[in-house]
């Protein structure tokens, strides 16, 4: 293997760059990002960053003498349109054509957007740098009410920081128990009602059925009629994986791109890393794509062991993790936590908005959430992380 090409210039292709020349890879290697941006970092973006505390150049990744020692050919600001499993070959936006022996997909998700959104002013996503400048310039603009549209993770995080920025927040949420999907009813109850702690409303169990507003957002119209007056909407309604540009590439596609364990995909010495990747994981024995920073900085050591090694590599079998930062509490989440896993407070109390819960499934502990106990949750995390894994590896490699 002389020569990889990496497409998406973010954590996860960042991350397997670096692992590539750790591990002894000489070869050229060349990054496409459609982004004009150098690899930063997300998590900040829907916190620090748009509070205003921190400013772009804090957020970078690497640095320009990390970036000359990997010896990394940037192709920034264009994106890969067309893979030719044949030749291997992509084909850029530009017209460009960048021949190479393997291929990482390492292109993400891109944010949902709700109908009637487009064109109109004040209505925002966030995943990008440039997303989260857009809306950091309007929320401070003088502009009072805004509406929060899906109260998970990145959603909490925007009302906190736009609550923070003293302006008039509401969250609605089709659920009717916001993050129950990540952390199971009850725990999904607790850790939403932050909302309601600090005077941001809440409304759960009701859609968005449209927009008020002829050139700028005035109102979110609601499925049960009711109209909220909003200066600024932030959509936070999950993500869609970036797999359109593969189509017709032999690379089969699901929700995200399907590998097996070791990260290949279905088409030889092309592998994929990060949100778009969706394998089998040891620990969870589910298929899944994992949407986490530790995993997109994580997984790649697997795929480079299969790309360099020309067989499926085996991934350790470690609880997926994830950490969230709203209204001053840090939640953190290892492991998976299923529909019927059961929760139980083993330190602090829910009162107080500082506790640990173990998830046991079949009495076996299979996910830890620590509310504003770092220390504590750390250390179960690392006995989690001892235990074997909740399926075989003979069957999470079939
Ligand atoms: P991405 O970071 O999405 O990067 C993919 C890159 O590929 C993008 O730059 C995209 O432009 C580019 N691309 C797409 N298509 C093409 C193409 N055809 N050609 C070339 N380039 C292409 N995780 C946590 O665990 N804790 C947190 O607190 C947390 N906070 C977050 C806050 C925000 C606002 C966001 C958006 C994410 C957060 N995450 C958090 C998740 C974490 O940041 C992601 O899991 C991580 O960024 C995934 O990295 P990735 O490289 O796989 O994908």
């Amino acid at each position: 293997m002389r020569s990889v090409a990496v497409v998406g210039a973010s954590l996860a292709g960042l991350s397997t760059v670096r692992t590539l020349r750790a591990e002894g890879y000489e070869g050229s290697l060349t990054i496409i990002g459609a982004e004009r941006h150098e690899p930063y970092d997300r998590p900040p973006l829907s916190k620090e960053f748009l509070k205003g505390g921190v400013e772009a150049e804090a957020l970078a990744l690497g640095s320009a003498n990390e970036y000359q020692d990997l010896d990394v050919r940037w192709v920034l600001g264009r994106s890969a349109v067309r893979l030719d499993p044949r030749s291997a070959t992509l084909t850029l936006d530009d017209g460009r054509q960048i021949r190479s022996d393997a291929v990482v997909i390492a292109t993400g998700a891109t944010p949902r957007t709700i109908p009637g959104s487009d064109g109109l002013r004040g209505i925002h996503t966030l995943r990008t740098l440039d997303d989260a400048v857009a809306l950091r310039a309007d929320l401070v603009s003088g502009r009072p009410r805004v509406v929060v549209i899906g109260a998970g993770f990145i959603g909490a995080e925007v009302a906190s920081t736009a609550h923070a920025l003293g302006l008039d927040v509401t969250v609605v949420e089709a659920m009717e128990v916001p993050l129950e999907r990540a952390l199971g009813r009850e725990m999904g109850r607790i850790c939403s009602a932050l909302h309601t702690d600090h005077g941001v409303r809440l409304l759960c169990g009701v859609g968005v059925s449209g927009f008020t507003g002829a050139e700028r957002v005035e109102g979110v119209l609601l499925d049960d009629g009711r109209l909220l007056p909003a200066d600024v909407v932030v959509a936070g309604i999950g993500v869609t994986p970036a797999t359109a540009w593969l189509a017709g590439s032999g690379v089969e596609v699901g929700d995200g791109v399907l590998c097996d364990a070791g990260c290949a995909t279905s088409v030889p010495n092309v592998v994929a890393v990060g949100d778009i990747a969706n394998c089998p994981n040891p620990f969870t024995g589910r298929r899944s794509r994992i949407e986490h920073w530790t995993h997109a900085m994580e997984q790649p050591k697997t795929a480079v062991r299969t790309l360099l090694s020309g067989s499926p590599a085996v991934p350790p079998a470690v609880p997926p993790y994830f950490w969230s930062d709203q209204y001053h509490v840090r939640i953190q989440l290892a492991g998976h936590v299923g529909p019927q896993d059961e929760p139980q407070i083993v330190e602090g109390d829910v009162d107080s908005r500082s506790f640990v819960a173990v998830y046991r499934r079949a009495g076996k502990e299979v996910a830890v959430l620590g509310v504003n106990q770092p220390k504590l949750f750390n250390r179960l995390r690392r006995s989690l992380q001892k235990q074997p894994g909740v399926v075989t590896p003979g069957r999470l490699l079939s």
